[in-house]
């Protein structure tokens, strides 16, 4: 028989979620609004702080399309994003009929490379169109170069949209990943560092903006009693249900962030010595991940083993693991897209494999882990 499967990132509930459930439902606020929607906005406006505020919404994807429309991007325009990152990124650039203009990482945090940003945001001018926005994500919860990546922004006048879909509890210069950009994105799906089983928030310091993002998610109704519409709308509020399970996963929050943070020493231990390994670590003091995924890169020629042999043997003892994200510019839907860079993603797609990274793996369930590692080296 087989062991229990150990999962790469799995819900991890701290125990009050289901009170705020239980409340909602004796007190029949079961709708897409109520007082869990408003508790959890203000305990994650409370967490990120910078004054910021918070719209509870349906996805991170959702976030990410309201952020673009917020942004006045239409059809015929061109917006950058990173290359390498889940393909929910890059989706809503193209729900709003825009194009979307890919760029390559640098290796020290894995995200958008300053410099083949501006490149790009050069060529486009050039070739007559200015890019409306630029997607930036902090991978596997690892910010990216902050102050680069906003310095380029600044100097073009392009707004930033953040993608903090992953790096939730993260922190670059100790201020917290989603409040650097004009809008800030964060998911809390049911593999992301907390969960509401499904749901997201999008996150910006000027209240009008979050206003406006909860009038878009509610379908856009106009002030009047019968129902009138001025724009076009959508349903993306979060419920009170899901934004039940979120109160209680904010009471463990930072308690997930340090067990996933001890997860990425775990694997620091384990690879210690093992040549051509290296597990994906901060580059600078500056940065603080919260280590949604521990990620290795393996150099075959060096350590004579690959990243995909290291996957088969987890596999083969019912443990999940999984490569990196494909970058958009080579998957099959892109291909047409722009892009700017070397090769510095697709190498790590090459090179690369997430391990067990949850906050709820057990003693037990790492000491199966180190000994397939160690059979398999
Ligand atoms: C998960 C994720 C999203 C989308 O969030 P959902 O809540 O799943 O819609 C967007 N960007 C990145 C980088 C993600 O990892």
């Amino acid at each position: 028989m087989n062991p229990e499967k150990i999962w790469l990132s799995s819900p991890h509930m701290g125990g009050k979620e289901f009170e705020y459930v239980q409340e909602a439902f004796a007190s029949n606020w079961v709708a897409p609004l109520g007082p869990n929607v408003n508790g959890f906005e203000a305990s994650l406006e409370k967490y990120l702080g910078e004054s910021c505020h918070v719209a509870a919404l349906s996805s991170g994807t959702a976030a990410l399309h309201l952020a673009l429309v917020l942004l006045g991007v239409e059809r015929g325009d061109e917006v950058l994003c990173q290359s390498m990152t889940f393909s929910a990124s890059a989706n809503p650039i193209v729900y709003r009929g825009a194009t979307p203009v890919f760029v390559d990482s640098e290796p020290h945090t894995w995200n958008i490379c300053p410099d083949h940003l501006e490149a790009a945001i050069k060529d486009r001018i050039s070739k007559g169109k200015k890019p409306k926005a630029i997607i930036a994500v902090h991978l596997y919860g690892m910010p990216f170069k902050v102050k680069e990546v906003l310095a380029v922004a600044q100097k073009y006048e392009i707004p930033l949209i953040e993608d903090s879909a992953e790096a939730m509890g993260s922190s670059y210069n100790r201020q917290k990943c989603g409040t650097f950009g004009t809008i800030g994105i964060l998911s809390f799906n049911g593999n992301k560092i907390i969960t509401t089983s499904g749901g997201g928030a999008l996150v910006s310091k000027n209240e009008k903006i979050k206003e406006k993002a909860i009038f878009l998610a509610t379908q856009a109704r106009d002030e009047a009693p019968h129902y009138q519409h001025s724009e076009i709308g959508y349903n993306y509020r979060l419920s009170n249900i899901s934004a039940g399970i979120g109160r209680g996963q904010m009471e463990v929050l930072d308690a997930h962030v340090q067990l996933r943070r001890k997860m990425h020493d775990f694997y620091m231990e384990i690879f210690e010595g093992w040549d051509g390994v290296s597990v994906f670590s901060e580059p600078s003091e500056q940065m603080v991940s919260n280590h949604w995924l521990s990620c290795i890169t393996v150099d075959p020629t060096r350590a004579g083993i690959s990243s995909e042999g290291i996957r088969n043997a987890l596999a083969e003892h019912n443990i999940e693991s999984r490569p990196l994200w494909k970058p958009m510019h080579l998957q099959p839907v892109y291909w047409d897209a722009p892009y700017y860079g070397a090769k510095i993603s697709e190498t790590l797609f090459q090179q690369g494999v997430c391990l067990p990274s949850g906050s709820n793996i057990t003693e037990k369930e790492k000491q199966r882990i180190q000994a397939v590692l160690e059979e398999y080296k």
